[in-house]
């Protein structure tokens, strides 16, 4: 090559930049982009992705060193994909070479291999012998038939043949056959008409079904919120919009909130179609994983599905993207790159111009307010199936009645009738552990985390004092630590305490714990599944987890045991997310041919909030809420953005953002578009032994935010008292505002 030519390459690390390498030494053609390199680096060799590529750098070509090695032939990531991946780290204001990796298996990242697979073929000389060849080993000749009319075979296949090791063993002994390995190259599912994509007959649909399977154009980018109650019969309209995908050869990607929490879900895509489906989640081992991620990329699965990560699997041939639950918080990542799955994917189908359906019995404010907008069509499936009908809701005035441990005589009374009619009830209080609080009734004392602005939560079923937000554990102690009393009292309840309250007034009725203790190990959720399943009177008590994905039919009233909370957090989106939290629960139950009740207790009855919502129209809650935002010009209605510190030190981590917040004003003066709140201590100031602040960034136009939020990023990666501090940008922020 005459003229120099320099790659810019990614890099795992947390700096916000590309670096410049020189052509590899023996380069005889321009490497493409997202192909993926080893590069020295400092002292190291590591992994690097191609980005571009120019005909001059910054930097002396004489300082710059060359690529060591080329690990691709072609591109792992499609361009559309590859783009996709840039927005993202210019919106999300994270290091390139760390949202690149996303989109890759550990061992990609790493610079390994795709899969790859072991084959046998004829040899030079196996190929020169004729088909009636070796007629005194018919094993043999077998053998070497089969190789005659196939190019190549995997072990599987010709132990599927009925061929053994011994045999393959003895014509390699004789040279006639040979093995090697290559990359697996799969054959797009089975599309070509002789094997019918339906291993089942679908449901016949419902009017508003088969008017929401009539509104989905699959040629197009279009975002469809598909809005309809728990059990309205959403998943049957996915089913069906995929099948037409799949006819026309392009592949379905659905995103939900949870695997394990799904298997439901899972058996009935199995059951409904024919092709592979790639299941992406969490729970995968590395080997897996990359299995499950080269299907979806060689275009081998026809669906995958999967959690979060999923939203950047590469697809051989895309045709549509589902969102299921749109709404729930997990689709947010709390940490690191912190992304949010279902804008990700609004933007990858928009790129890919394929349909987008985001499906929830709850939709997001942001969603619903992207409809009133007319970026997404909303789409109302009304009715349930299965004939079951329409919960009643009831709410519990609890100001001065005595409580016996949380339960109010109405509800007692209520689920004894419940019970004694053989139905099954479900307690949903969303918190784990015994008591929140362990205190001294003679000093006051109160057991805190050391590390965090924390009481501990008492824990009776692994005894001990556990913190909800570090790792903290201590012993439960039987004495006040400062005044030697033995008076502690445990001051409110979570799921244990529940239980056991059920279980001391209910003593012949079975009382499950539901929640992330109770469910730690792989089965034990299928196994309470299946108990419940019998539908024998029970008694069900639980965290938010009783809340998603699970039907139960049994279970004909539910219970609310503090709905109150969330009125006086200050997090924004409590409200919202307590009202969502609510309905789920509520939809989970009576699905059945029994009616079902849902009791709600609280102090405030007469909030807006509970009438909206007992009146079962979440759509009037929403409107309710997203109205509040608007007023107080919050998100939907603005565009947000958190800056958080945290150091040892709190001094210095408040510190640092007192000088973003200057340094933010001085590039654009705060003004009614541009809002800067804070620095203020986090909603726990202290946690895990680091002392948290956030500075907050609001504004009307996303276009403002976007630079000045660029220009934040390099000063504060300039800034030498920002190096020891640990500091993130938080795009769309979901908690604390
Ligand atoms: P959602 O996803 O909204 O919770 P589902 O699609 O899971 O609703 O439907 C709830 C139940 O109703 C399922 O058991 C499903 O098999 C059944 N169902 C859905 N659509 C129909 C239909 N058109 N005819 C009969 N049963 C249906
Ligand atoms: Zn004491
Ligand atoms: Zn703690």
């Amino acid at each position: 090559m005459t003229d120099t030519l320099f790659y810019q390459v990614a890099v795992q690390s947390p700096l916000r930049r590309l670096f410049d390498y020189l052509p590899p030494k023996d380069a005889s053609v321009q490497l493409p982009t997202g192909v993926r390199v080893t590069v020295p680096f400092g002292k190291r060799e590591v992994t690097a992705i191609i980005v571009s590529s120019s005909a001059s750098s910054d930097y002396p070509s004489d300082k710059l060193k060359p690529i060591t090695a080329v690990l691709d032939s072609s591109p792992l990531l499609s361009p559309i994909l590859f783009d996709v991946l840039l927005w993202a780290a210019r919106y999300y204001h994270h290091p390139l070479g760390d949202v690149l990796a996303s989109a890759l298996p550990t061992s990609l990242r790493k610079g390994g291999d795709l899969p790859r697979e072991h084959l046998w073929r004829l040899s030079t000389l196996g190929k020169g012998l004729p088909t009636n060849a070796l007629p005194r080993a018919p094993k043999q000749q077998a053998l070497l038939q089969l190789l005659q009319q196939h190019e190549s075979l995997s072990k599987d296949a010709l132990a599927a043949a009925g061929i053994s090791t011994a045999t393959i063993r003895n014509l390699k002994k004789k040279a006639l056959i040979e093995d090697f390995t290559h990359t697996i190259t799969h054959q797009l599912f089975d599309t070509d008409g002789a094997t019918d994509i339906l291993a089942e007959s679908p449901l016949k649909l419902s009017d508003d079904q088969q008017k929401a399977l009539e509104r989905i154009e699959l040629h197009n980018y279009h975002c469809y919120l598909i809005d309809g109650e728990t059990g309205s019969g959403k998943t049957e309209v996915y089913l069906q919009t995929i099948a037409r995908v799949l006819r026309y050869s392009k592949q379905a990607l659905v995103l939900i909130p949870e695997i394990n929490l799904s298997p439901q879900t899972l058996a009935r895509f199995q059951a409904r179609f024919t092709c592979p489906i790639s299941l992406i989640h969490s729970g995968l081992s590395e080997h897996q994983r990359l299995k499950a991620w080269w299907a979806a990329a060689s275009g081998s699965a026809g669906i995958i599905i999967g959690t979060r990560s999923a939203a950047f699997v590469p697809m051989k041939s895309p045709g549509i993207i589902i969102v299921d639950e749109e709404h729930d918080s997990s689709f947010k990542q709390h940490e690191g790159f912190r992304y949010s799955a279902r804008d990700v994917a609004v933007m990858r189908a928009s790129r890919e111009n394929i349909p987008l359906l985001l499906g929830s019995a709850t939709p997001s404010l942001e969603s619903l307010y992207n409809c009133q907008q007319a970026r997404y069509q909303h789409i109302t499936i009304k009715g349930r199936h299965e004939g079951a009908s329409q919960a009643v809701w009831q709410l519990v005035d609890i100001r001065h009645s005595q409580l016996n441990t949380g339960f109010s005589q109405t509800v007692i009374e209520a689920i004894s009738i419940q019970l004694a009619e053989g139905n099954q009830v479900l307690v949903f209080l969303n918190r784990r552990g015994f008591a929140p609080t362990l205190m001294c009734h003679d000093c006051g004392w109160v057991a805190r985390c050391k590390h965090c602005d924390a009481h501990l939560t008492v824990h009776t079923n692994r005894p001990g004092l556990h913190c909800h937000h570090c790792e903290a554990r201590q012993r439960l102690s039987t004495t006040c630590p400062e005044c030697n009393s033995q008076q502690l009292n445990y001051l409110g309840q979570g799921t244990e305490r529940s239980e056991a309250t059920l279980k001391a007034l209910f003593p012949e009725t079975e009382v499950y714990r539901v929640d992330r203790d109770s469910t730690g190990n792989k089965h034990a959720m299928e196994d309470l599944l299946s108990q419940i399943n019998k539908n024998e009177p029970c008694i069900l008590v639980g965290t938010q987890m009783l809340a998603k994905g699970h039907h139960f039919p049994g279970v004909t009233l539910v219970v609310v045991l503090d709905a109150d909370t969330a009125l006086f957090s200050t997090d924004f989106r409590a409200l919202e997310k307590m009202g969502q939290l609510i309905t789920q629960v509520a939809g989970r139950a009576g699905r059945g041919a029994k009616p079902g009740v849902v009791m709600i207790q609280s102090h405030h009855c007469e909030h807006p909030v509970f009438e909206l919502l007992s009146q079962q129209s979440y759509a009037k809650f929403a409107q309710h809420v997203l109205a509040e935002r608007q007023l107080s010009a919050m998100p939907p209605f603005t565009n947000a953005a958190l800056i958080r510190a945290e150091f040892h030190h709190g001094g210095e981590a408040f510190g640092l953002l007192q000088s973003a917040r200057a340094f933010l004003e001085n590039q654009m003066s705060s003004s009614p578009a541009l809002r800067y709140l804070g620095p203020f201590p986090a909603a726990l100031e202290k946690r895990g032994g680091r002392y948290r602040y956030q500075l907050t960034v609001i504004a009307s136009e996303r276009r403002d935010i976007q630079p000045l939020l660029a220009r934040l990023c390099q000063w504060l990666e300039q800034n030498k008292s920002a190096r020891k501090i640990r500091w993130s940008i938080d795009v769309d922020p979901q908690e604390n505002i």
